[in-house]
């Protein structure tokens, strides 16, 4: 759920100005936009959408008399776009009447910033166009690792300046109860923990996919001019397989959320499935297991909640290497899922390879050497793309 966070701020009186040429442009365009839709409305029967009036935009920028608007930051700009485009459905729908221009006095002055439109770091908020991050007064904290999505700034009739954060409303992880875990995603178990702890498939999974088996067969049984029934019989296939992967889903968020509360680090192998799908005694087990919706869980809600996430390289040999004492066996069959090393331990083969990679990771971690896997971040977190320039040093902001 998103959740709105509003707080005063006090800009620069370059900032002031940036954000008041903002604004008039925010308001020329959605002027100019909405006067284009009623002028193709009224007069011709047709209606355009917000991808029209984008290009309209680009249009504007490149005239003479226009060309202030590509001084500003192009964000708002079209963020006004879909605003207008949101008022034409809501009109359209019968839930509200037809827009109206927005006037210098009256309108409220507001400027809505998308990700690409803002850096937010550290606690500290910088709009594109800006060198400065914006003076805010943290009246309350943003929720521990919040990403904001949107960033709405605004002044009202008093002048005073406000910033609003959309950010994700989630709940405060707790403290970690241990310093870090290995993770080793296997054939026997889904996951097995460098704790010995292994964590096997969800129970329902076998009864599923026979259903899902059973479906599919009487699919394939159906002539192929049977219409009806044939629909049926592939609604039934489709419903099945919709239902295991929505239970995978869970059973998967679930164990993620619960890896990411208990540990502050967690290494697990940099493994590609597409490598590990040649091996086909594996590959039932890997798609199984979802390893890459596992792997990608792990990182967002690690990112989310302070945790860190380690892969070590998928060619380390984790399962050949003795955890006790680092000898190195020369092969280790998949069918082999107990051994007794030369130095007298005896290993799960699971246990045994999560604890190396637990290992491995620490190891990666305590050098800092080049293990590490490039992060994948999910959709614009954290990503600062065009426009915005880094500040060039720090403000004495107070810190949420
Ligand atoms: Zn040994």
């Amino acid at each position: 759920m998103k959740r709105a966070f509003k707080y005063r701020f006090y800009p620069t009186d370059a900032q002031a100005a940036e954000l008041l040429r903002t604004f008039g442009c925010v308001r020329k365009v959605y002027n100019m936009a909405l006067a284009a839709r009623s002028e193709a409305w009224t007069l011709r029967r047709e209606r355009v959408d917000y991808n029209a009036t984008s290009a309209m935009l680009t249009g504007w920028k490149k005239t003479e008399e226009l060309a202030y608007l590509s001084k500003v930051s192009s964000v708002p700009l079209q963020q006004t776009l879909r605003h207008l485009q949101g008022a034409f459905s809501n009109f359209w729908q019968k839930r509200a009447k037809y827009p109206t221009f927005k006037s210098r006095k009256k309108s409220r002055r507001s400027a809505e910033y998308t990700t690409s439109g803002f850096r937010f770091r550290d606690g500290r908020l910088t709009l594109a166009k800006m060198t400065d991050p914006l003076d805010i007064v943290w009246s309350r904290p943003l929720p521990a690792g919040a990403s904001p999505s949107t960033v709405t700034v605004s002044q009202d009739a008093a002048g005073r300046w406000f910033v609003s954060v959309l950010c994700d409303d989630r709940p405060a992880m707790p403290t970690p109860v241990n310093d870090a875990v290995g993770v080793d995603v296997g054939v026997a178990s889904l996951v097995t923990l460098s704790t010995g702890e292994r964590i096997t498939n969800p129970r329902h999974e076998r009864k599923d996919r026979e259903r899902l088996a059973r479906a599919q067969r009487d699919l394939s049984r159906k002539a192929e001019g049977d219409g009806s029934n044939r629909a049926k019989a592939r609604l039934r296939v489709g419903r099945a397989y919709a239902r295991i992967a929505d239970r995978r889903r869970d059973f998967l968020h679930k164990l993620t959320t619960r890896l990411v509360r208990e540990n502050q680090t967690i290494v697990i192998e940099d493994l590609t499935v597409r490598n590990m799908l040649r091996n086909r005694r594996l590959s039932r087990a890997i798609s199984d297991a979802s390893w890459t919706e596992l792997r990608s869980m792990l990182e967002y809600k690690a990112d989310w909640y302070g945790r860190e996430v380690i892969a070590v390289d998928r060619w380390f040999p984790s399962s050949k290497l003795c955890s006790a004492c680092g000898t190195l066996e020369s092969r280790m069959p998949l069918d082999v899922r107990e051994w007794t090393c030369a130095c007298g331990t005896t290993h799960d083969r699971d246990v045994n390879a999560a604890r190396n990679i637990l290992a491995a990771g620490l190891a990666v971690a305590a050098c800092g050497d080049g293990v590490r896997p490039q992060r994948s971040t999910p959709g614009g977190q954290s990503s600062v793309k065009q426009e915005v320039v880094p500040p060039p040093r720090s403000r004495a902001a107070a810190q949420p």
